[in-house]
């Protein structure tokens, strides 16, 4: 550890592309700045990834602070001659002390009250994330070898430990599919900070491959011909005795009946939830049939063409095994804001609930390979093939334009329509590259 007297705390936010954005200030200010954070421009909030603002209704005024929630304080600087990575997530305030209706962190917290207060239900998720690495000295290996993790094993190592240290708790890092894919995914964790670790892990692998003098891009399509990278969103529930709620050994898949209501929201709504998870014209690259990122509103067991798949426990004794299970939700990707993504999910998911729907018959095989007439019997349809179609699904879907408030629905949606304006008569190879040195 070197002390760098300069030392900067990035006060952080993510915005609706799922960037984070911060306004540092002196680690020697810090403690004046608790209270009230730092003034920024509700127009920001319009920014898309590149260096464009959408229209929208703020202008040059209207300011939220950007307040700091200490319990989410982290400072990593056990790195050799680099200043302190050291971060603190903020909530976007208003004047009146009231939450910004525009603030994603807000949104998320909202929800995640109304599954404790109404359904007695803790939310537990995490985001496992792929990526592509990419330096000087390194030749990528096979597929899943031990050849492809030791071309990177200084870059593994180094982020399992940043990871460690955060208190993020992962679980794996492990060579993918793509040429230079990796993935790493971390343990499950109650309420917001399922969302507060995916937005820190990010920046984690993001800035060791940096000091490596690599770079990591988890875009969702690094190129046209690339591998995807997904985010695939786990999430699962307890109910007030700390019971796993998903689970159920005696119905089918082992989900509950609970679990099946909350999957028949989502897939009733899941054109709708894409607007939040996979919400950029380059998302549209990868969510193809025949790539394990799925291409169908599917619900199935086990399926990796699945929208929604039900990942059972390894656990064979009885009395543990509902600790494992979870969903998973595929068609997500790192464009996406992780606190609007996995809200949207509970959204939908919680119409399921309220109106007690009737799960939707798991489909335990290649959706694309399905005879036209079974697929029509199961109500099977291609996913959105692009953000434009995404888009006018959300605006026909008048529960889900009422899932977070207008102002920020309409302003979000301003923002995915400059993404689409900055995408139009540009070929996929050119986008691709955009998005690439964004994410
Ligand atoms: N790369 C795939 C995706 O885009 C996921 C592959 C897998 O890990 O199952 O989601
Ligand atoms: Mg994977």
């Amino acid at each position: 550890m070197t002390e760098f007297p300069g030392d900067l705390v990035m006060l952080t936010w993510t915005d609706y592309v799922g960037i984070a954005r911060s306004r540092p200030v002196p680690r020697n200010t810090l403690s004046d700045r608790m209270k009230y954070g730092q003034g920024w421009a509700k127009a920001g909030q319009a920014l898309t990834p590149f260096e464009d603002i959408a229209e929208n209704p703020w202008g040059p005024v209207a300011e939220v602070r950007q307040v700091p929630d200490p319990t989410t304080e982290l400072r990593l600087d056990h790195w050799a001659d680099t200043p302190a990575f050291h971060l603190i997530l903020c909530d976007s305030i208003n004047q009146d002390g009231s939450v910004w209706d525009c603030c994603a962190r807000g949104a998320l917290k909202k929800i995640l009250d109304i599954y404790q207060s109404e359904l007695g239900l803790t939310v537990q998720s995490t985001f496992e994330q792929e990526l592509v690495y990419s330096a000087a000295d390194f030749t990528p290996g096979t597929p899943f070898s031990v050849n492809a993790l030791r071309a990177a094993a200084h870059y593994a190592a180094q982020v399992t430990e940043a990871l460690n240290l955060a208190g993020i708790e992962p679980l794996a890092f492990e060579p993918e599919y793509g040429v230079g894919q990796m993935e790493y995914s971390c343990k499950p964790v109650k309420g917001i900070s399922g969302a507060d670790r995916a937005v820190i892990a990010r920046e984690i692998v993001r800035e060791v491959a940096r000091l490596s003098g690599g770079k990591a891009t988890l875009s969702p399509k690094p190129a046209p011909d690339a591998v995807g990278n997904g985010t695939h969103i786990h999430l699962s529930f307890l109910d007030n005795r700390g019971k796993p709620a998903l689970y159920d050994k005696d119905r089918e898949g082992e989900v509950s009946e609970l679990g099946g209501h909350f999957a028949a929201g989502v897939i009733r709504h899941i054109d709708s939830i894409l607007a939040f998870t996979a919400p950029s014209p380059v998302s549209y690259l990868r969510l193809v049939p025949h790539h394990w990122a799925a291409g169908y509103n599917v619900y199935g067991l086990q399926n990796r063409e699945a929208a929604l798949r039900i990942c059972p426990s390894p656990e064979r004794n009885i009395s543990k095994r509902g600790n494992g299970l979870n969903f998973e939700f595929r068609p997500a990707d790192v464009t996406a804001n992780p606190y609007l993504s996995l809200a949207a999910l509970l959204h939908a998911g919680l119409e399921g609930i309220r109106e007690k729907l009737e799960p939707p018959e798991m489909v335990n095989s290649e959706p694309d390979d399905i005879s036209k007439s079974e697929k029509k019997r199961l109500g099977l349809k291609r996913l959105p093939r692009s953000l434009d179609e995404t888009l006018t699904a959300l605006k026909k879907d008048k529960k889900a334009m009422n899932w977070f408030p207008v102002e920020l629905t309409e302003s979000y949606i301003s923002v995915k329509l400059a993404e689409i304006a900055l995408a139009t008569d540009e070929d996929d190879a050119a986008t691709c590259e955009r998005y690439r040195n964004a994410y």
